[in-house]
């Protein structure tokens, strides 16, 4: 925060600085015009053959040295301006912290064999999640990708979605259709019929709108009644030359705001239908790295403090650490801290749902298939090795809060 005031300072004089140029400017280009015009009109009141007097002509070249000097002195004022925005381009990088190479992955890691073509994949993947096809083809050939599924799930809830927000809830409707049995409670039909039925009346008439709002719009009377009353009285200034909408309904008669709230709904309700996130794989990634990259920057500067190091001789970032359990470490061991440096970091709700791979906070070791993470009664997970270590017979303690349980009471967790 300290560092976008610092910045908002000098932007602030910049721009102060530039409005008074800007003034002073317009004022001096303003006195310019005027001399020139008064003498121009002197000069016009001539007869067009007489020579001019020697007064008119010292007071031409007279203006003409003063614009010359004006001209000099805003060009000069001008130049000085540039100095001060990239006073502002210096402020930024001295206020932000640019190198972030220290915790981000480094960029080689990318190209090795293995993970390059899963980067291509998942941008490829990512291009038509969006529905950007061409670009998503023109990459797996270029790159020679294998196969990239293309006609993903995802890409044919992006089309419904643009062309709702083109204003054409044609392909939704079919898609909602389809899926109506489980679209029962969700007011995304109701939506799509709304925007129909507008578009008629904007397109085919009112009588059209009408005919189509009787045969769709009944089965949502129950649910949806006041919203469904303000869309048949909005049909009234449908028609073309209807004086301008009251306020309430200028929401109902603008095309492209209803498209819109129509297409974050259906990929809304879509994505939660068919379970799927809302984010593709990368654009996750991204989302959460970003959130995270500031955190982990903070925790390696912290990590470089001398007692940090002596007791963490890893070149590893400790992901799971939070800069509170700072103050412990100079009085445990430096496994106990490991044991108390767990934490998560938030990333709110678009980015949420996204776990990282379960490390075992007993073993340290990543979690697999033959190793899975196990939850315990009292809500604690550790992994199978850890509990079968732990365990004495039929007893176990957790090793967080001392519950005491039956091993067999812990059930494997699945990360889908
Ligand atoms: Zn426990």
């Amino acid at each position: 925060m300290d560092s976008c005031i610092g910045v908002e300072q000098d932007l602030d004089k910049a721009i102060s600085k530039f409005n008074g140029l800007q003034e002073h400017t317009n004022k001096c280009l303003e006195d310019i015009i005027q001399q020139i015009e008064e003498l121009k009109k002197e000069i016009a009141n001539q007869p067009s053959d007489s020579a001019l007097s020697q007064e008119q002509a010292a007071a031409v070249s007279e203006l003409a040295t003063s614009v010359k000097q004006n001209v000099f002195q805003l060009s000069t004022d001008h130049r000085d301006l540039h100095a001060t925005v990239s006073r502002v381009g210096k402020s930024i990088d001295r206020h932000f912290i640019a190198d972030y190479a220290s915790v981000a992955p480094k960029a080689e890691s990318f190209l090795s064999e293995t993970n390059r073509p899963i980067m291509e994949q998942a941008i490829a993947q990512h291009l038509y999640r969006q529905g950007l096809e061409e670009a998503g083809d023109a990459l797996v050939a270029e790159a020679g990708l294998g196969p990239v599924e293309r006609t993903c799930t995802f890409a044919a809830l992006q089309r419904c979605a643009g062309a709702l927000a083109d204003g054409d809830p044609a392909p939704a409707l079919a898609w909602a259709r389809q899926h109506a049995p489980q679209l029962g409670h969700s007011p995304l039909p109701f939506t799509l019929h709304r925007m129909q039925a507008l578009k008629l009346g904007r397109e085919a008439g009112v009588g059209a709108a009408i005919e189509y709002a009787r045969r769709e719009f009944p089965a949502h009377a129950a649910r949806h009644e006041r919203a469904l009353q303000a869309a048949v009285c909005a049909l009234a200034w449908c028609a073309q030359g209807s004086p301008p909408p009251p306020h309430n309904y200028r929401h109902l008669l603008d095309p492209k705001a209803l498209g819109a709230e129509a297409a974050e709904m259906f990929i809304r309700e879509a994505c939660a239908l068919l379970r799927l996130a809302p984010l593709s794989p990368l654009a996750g990634a991204v989302l959460a790295g970003a959130r995270v990259l500031p955190a982990l920057h903070d925790i390696r500067a912290k990590m470089t403090h001398p007692h940090v190091v002596a007791a963490w001789s890893d070149e590893d970032l400790p992901l799971e650490v939070t800069l509170t359990f700072m103050p412990h470490l100079h009085s445990r061991t430096s496994r106990e801290a490991r044991r108390e440096a767990r934490c998560e970091v938030e990333l709110g709700e678009e980015g949420g749902g996204y776990h990282s791979v379960f490390a075992c906070p007993i073993l340290r070791q990543q979690a697999s298939e033959q190793n899975p993470p196990m939850r315990l009664l009292c809500g604690h997970v550790i992994s199978r090795d850890a509990l079968n270590k732990l365990a004495m017979g039929v007893k176990l303690k957790c090793p967080y809060c001392p519950m005491e349980q039956s091993p067999s009471e812990a059930r494997q967790i699945y990360f889908s």
